[in-house]
């Protein structure tokens, strides 16, 4: 019966074609007869008397700066035989500012999107998801992750990890063409964005929904799941392990020293290190020992990134004035995490952070009764081992007594086999992807202090040995680059600018994707722009890995292949013993 009424839709609005006013396509009545019927997209069942259909006309309006006219849709589903409901809601633009376009949006740490208006200025229908557990009103997954005290609540693991995306995704793009009553054969150019779990939440999609999507950006992603969250606690066991837990100032004089040392080994002092990989073959970090540092009392919040609700509370801390010169101990320490971690028997658990990078995971806390720095151990790391590993509901480990690198090994596979097929996401063929016409750019900060980048850059070489594994490097890279791209963003930090570097960062990424997806013009370099210090205004062309930026002089800036830099980037994780991509 709805495709009887769904053609009668069509055809009255087709033949108005792109005549047809936002007023005239924004009712529920369009919605409900666009709406796939019931198996035609297999397991899901949409409820059409969920559907409600707003008009927002804010190109009208004169208070927002960039406005548009746009139709509100919701509409609910189930999976058939299962009785939770899940809410997607849509933006669609104005048809008169439609460009045949399907954009979707990732979230951060814990949380899916919740804007759905992310594709407007593109001309693109959007949407966002609830995922079955209100996550459109802001429920994180670590809320939500465990039904009870050791028993997972996996519906609510798999709709985050990948399931609900794509759901969102292939009901819109089926409602899209019957929408605006255009011809459902002309092509529905689909693009994901996203970066940090928004990156991680692309490349689920890229992996188990390559045919909805045709280009995908995604940056500084938390794959390799297991590994990634557990990580955030390398830095306090190996205050632990080192018996030392310094005063923040000791670590920020260092990280500074690091800076104004290793910004000219790549040619221009800017103050950018737009090569970290020289800094950390060239830097005498024992060089530092004795250098004074000194810090003002602060009441300062958190360096956290919100990676889960709880982390955003503990925010607000007091800091006495800290006046010391920068010791042999908290040199060890930085050495420890510049070489990432390593077991007992000398085997490699996981990537370091890039040198130059911030050290959040170090956080201290001031004893005001001791007049000592203790332990803080990050919510980041501890919340995963509480919720997602131990399967308690609690949302820090109390303690890290008896915790050395071989228990976070240990937790680090436990959670990889645990969630190897929801959230872990690092599957490296991405043939049907590729093989469909896929592109992807996949960009890093250089001085990424919560995603190592070198994760990245173990991915990208995953997918290149396992696809091309009878092509030579240069060969494999050749034909990996044809579709997929990585660029690492000179002194960028987690998905953001750095206050401590004035580098340049990718915020245009969208057009250069819509370029190489919908014109064929396949970019060479991914545009940054530098918006603070003296270059402020210049635009980078950032290289493509494996090729690394180095200055002639302070204006040329060339791409060079650079094998010991390679070779710096690349690490074999022995410590486990089955491949980890
Ligand atoms: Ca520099």
């Amino acid at each position: 019966m709805r495709q009887a009424v769904r053609g009668t839709a069509v055809a009255a609005l087709a033949a108005a074609a792109n005549a047809a006013t936002l007023a005239e396509v924004c009712t529920v009545a369009n919605v409900q007869a666009a709406l796939p019927a019931n198996g035609t997209l297999n397991g899901i069942n949409l409820i059409p008397s969920s559907v409600t259909a707003n008009a927002v006309n804010d190109a009208n309006s004169t208070t927002s700066s960039t406005a548009y006219n746009y139709c509100n849709v919701t509409a609910s589903y189930v999976h058939p035989g299962k009785s939770q409901e899940v809410v997607v809601w849509y933006t669609f633009p104005s048809p008169d500012t439609f460009k045949n376009r399907f954009y979707v949006a990732g979230g951060g740490g814990y949380s899916l999107n919740s804007d759905p208006t992310g594709g407007l200025a593109y001309g693109a229908v959007a949407g966002v998801t609830d995922a079955g557990y209100d996550a459109i009103n802001g429920v994180a997954l670590d809320t939500v992750a465990l039904a009870g005290n050791g028993s997972i609540n996996w519906d609510n693991i798999y709709m985050f990890g990948y399931q609900a995306l794509g759901e969102m995704t292939q009901i819109g793009k089926a409602i899209t063409p019957a929408f605006y009553g255009s011809n459902s054969s002309s092509k529905l150019y689909t693009y994901y964005e996203g970066c940090s779990d928004g990156g991680r939440e692309g490349w689920s999609q890229i992996q188990r929904f390559a045919d909805e999507y045709d280009g995908a950006i995604t940056g500084a992603p938390a794959f390799r799941y297991g590994q990634q969250q557990v990580n955030h606690l390398f830095a306090n066991v190996a205050e632990q392990t080192l018996g030392y837990y310094p005063p923040p100032c000791e670590l920020e004089k260092i990280v500074n020293i690091t800076i104004a040392t290793c910004d000219p080994l790549d040619g221009r002092t800017d103050g950018v290190i737009s090569r970290s990989d020289l800094c950390k073959l060239n830097f005498n970090l024992n060089s530092t020992i004795g250098t004074p540092y000194y810090c003002a009392a602060t009441t300062s919040t958190s360096l956290g990134f919100g990676f889960g609700s709880k982390a955003k509370r503990q925010s607000s801390t007091s800091e006495p004035a800290q006046n010391g010169t920068i010791s042999a101990q908290g040199v060890a320490l930085v050495e420890r995490l510049w070489e990432g971690m390593i077991n007992s028997k000398g085997e490699r658990v996981y990537v370091p952070w890039p040198t130059g990078s911030s050290f959040q995971d170090t956080a201290t806390t001031y004893n005001s009764t001791t007049g000592a720095w203790d332990l803080s151990i990050t919510s980041l790391g501890g919340e995963f081992v509480t919720k997602f590993i131990q399967l308690i509901d609690v949302s820090n480990l109390s303690s890290l007594e008896n915790v050395t690198y071989d228990t976070l090994q240990d937790w680090m596979n436990d959670a990889m086999v645990r969630y190897m097929d929801s959230l872990q996401t690092t599957l490296p063929d991405l043939t049907p992807f590729q093989s469909k016409g896929g592109k992807i750019i996949h960009y890093h900060g250089e001085a990424d202090d919560s995603i190592p980048t070198a994760s990245s850059i173990h991915y990208y070489d995953s997918v290149r040995n396992i696809m091309y594994p009878t092509q030579s490097y240069n060969e494999s890279i050749t034909s990996l680059q044809s579709w997929y791209k990585l660029f690492l963003v000179s002194g960028a930090a987690h998905c953001s600018r750095n206050t401590l570097m004035p580098g340049p960062y990718p915020e245009d990424n969208m057009a250069t994707m819509i370029d190489w997806v919908e014109n064929s013009i396949e970019p060479t370099g991914l545009n940054g722009t530098v918006t603070s210090g003296t270059y402020s205004g210049e635009v980078q062309q950032l290289c493509a890995w494996p090729l690394r930026p180095f200055w002639s002089d302070n204006s040329t800036m060339n791409c060079q292949y650079d094998q010991k830099s390679i070779d710096s980037w690349t690490y074999t994780f022995d410590a486990f013993k089955v491949p980890i991509y």
